[in-house]
């Protein structure tokens, strides 16, 4: 258990220079913000220590500018946005290592707000370099990570720094994220349900193994279903297949047995095109010229069963190409019946980019307990490995 902001609660903040990493890594298209949910998503934090006193500094990282300055990763479009959520005007240090940057922060004013340029136009930033994190270090009196989404890199603004400002705390996003990745997840109530797929067998088979333990039912759909079907010696035509990670899939079912469901049937096409031609067909019947884009409707009834009867649900992965109707049939599915497992009263928990975003478009993201802001930390900690931008916080 790591120590967090609701731990500083009773302690003199006002005045205090509030070190913030966030997960500002927001797609931008034409110079503006595209999707502001991680921008809102930290806004909890930040209005916290505003209304405590503190001067906050804000820290983010936006795309992979590998270490040079580089106009379209600038975090300017993200400062716009973020005045217009706070409703306050905020400022912008674009050069947050110049030599007056310690004294500027302190000219803050109690409650104001200041946004950093991209830690990734440092160098130091992706290496862990101690020296860079002690120049953010130098501005601030505490440090808090509310940065999920880039707990699981060991980087100067998410590892190092926490090393060096005291306390250091988890904000509220990364609070919220652990309490369901790793706390509900530890002892979850029964029947636990586990729905994974996606494109590829080999990002999740970690997952898979650290989940088999704990799961009654592992349901797995999406083009990583096709990789199990060649483990047990079925046909799968021309389908997207991982022909290399055969094995871990047979060492899968052997240490999974009946808890490893995969479907009974699935869709089926010669192309894939909006509203194509298609079938469903048993998995024991896939044309050679055709390939599998979505679980059939046998494959959806039975896991939508399985779904509504948990009491905990974990899942990461589309069940089929969902971008592409109609095989996002078997995904919405999926979806609707995470929902009412939900009503049903199920701790349920949907992570990965692809599945999030499936889950927005059927408009159900409000009917789950908890959607996880990132994608490559939640598979991490689902399976099984601790991140270090949160190993670096301070104990609870
Ligand atoms: P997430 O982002 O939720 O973790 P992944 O990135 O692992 O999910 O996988 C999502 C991708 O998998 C989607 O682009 C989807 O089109 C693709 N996919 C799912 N099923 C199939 C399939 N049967 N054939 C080809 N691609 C598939
Ligand atoms: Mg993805």
């Amino acid at each position: 258990m790591k120590r967090t902001l609701r731990s500083l609660e009773n302690q003199p903040l006002e005045g205090l220079r509030a070190l913030v990493r966030v997960d500002f890594n927001v797609p931008i298209k034409e110079g503006r913000v595209a999707d502001a949910t991680r921008i809102r998503a930290a806004l909890p934090t930040i209005a916290w220590l505003r209304d405590r006193g503190c001067r906050v500094l804000l820290l983010s990282h936006l795309g992979r500018p590998n270490g040079k300055r580089a106009a379209d990763f600038s975090l300017v479009p993200v400062a716009q946005v973020l005045e217009k959520e706070l409703g306050v005007p905020i400022q912008f240090f674009e050069e947050p290592l110049a030599p007056d940057m310690p004294s500027k922060s302190k000219r803050l004013r109690r409650g104001e707000v200041a946004l950093l340029e991209n830690t990734r136009f440092h160098s130091g930033e992706t290496a862990n370099d101690p020296k860079l994190a002690r120049a953010w270090a130098e501005l601030a009196d505490f440090y808090v990570n509310d940065a999920f989404g880039a707990a699981h890199r060991a980087h100067a603004s998410t590892e190092a720094v926490a090393h060096m400002l005291k306390p250091a705390v988890a904000g509220f996003l990364m609070e919220r994220e652990l309490e369901y990745l790793e706390e509900k997840l530890a002892n979850p109530s029964k029947p636990f349900v586990a729905i994974i797929g996606g494109a590829k067998i080999s990002g999740k088979i970690d997952v898979i193994h650290a989940l088999l333990p704990q799961v009654d039912d592992i349901l797995i759909g999406g083009a990583m279903a096709s990789t199990f079907f060649l483990a047990l010696g079925l046909n799968t035509g021309a389908s997207l297949v991982e022909a290399d990670s055969i094995d871990l899939a047979t060492r899968a079912l052997e240490a999974g047995g009946t808890r490893i469901v995969l479907p009974t049937d699935v869709v089926v096409a010669n192309e894939l095109a909006t509203n194509t031609a298609n079938q469903s067909v048993s998995r024991e019947a896939i044309p050679n010229e055709a390939s599998v884009y979505d679980i059939g409707p046998e494959t959806r009834n039975d896991f939508a069963q399985r779904i509504v009867r948990a009491k905990t649900v974990v899942w990461n992965g589309p069940m089929g190409v969902f971008e592409v109707p109609p095989f996002d049939a078997g995904t919405n599915a999926i979806a609707h019946a995470v929902a009412e497992a939900t009503d049903n009263g199920a701790t349920t928990i949907v992570g990965g980019g692809d599945s999030v975003a499936a889950l927005a478009a059927a408009n159900l993201a409000e009917r789950v307990s908890h959607v996880s802001t990132g994608g490559g930390a939640s598979l991490e900690l689902l399976g099984g490995k601790s991140l270090p931008g949160v190993v670096a916080l301070d104990d609870a």
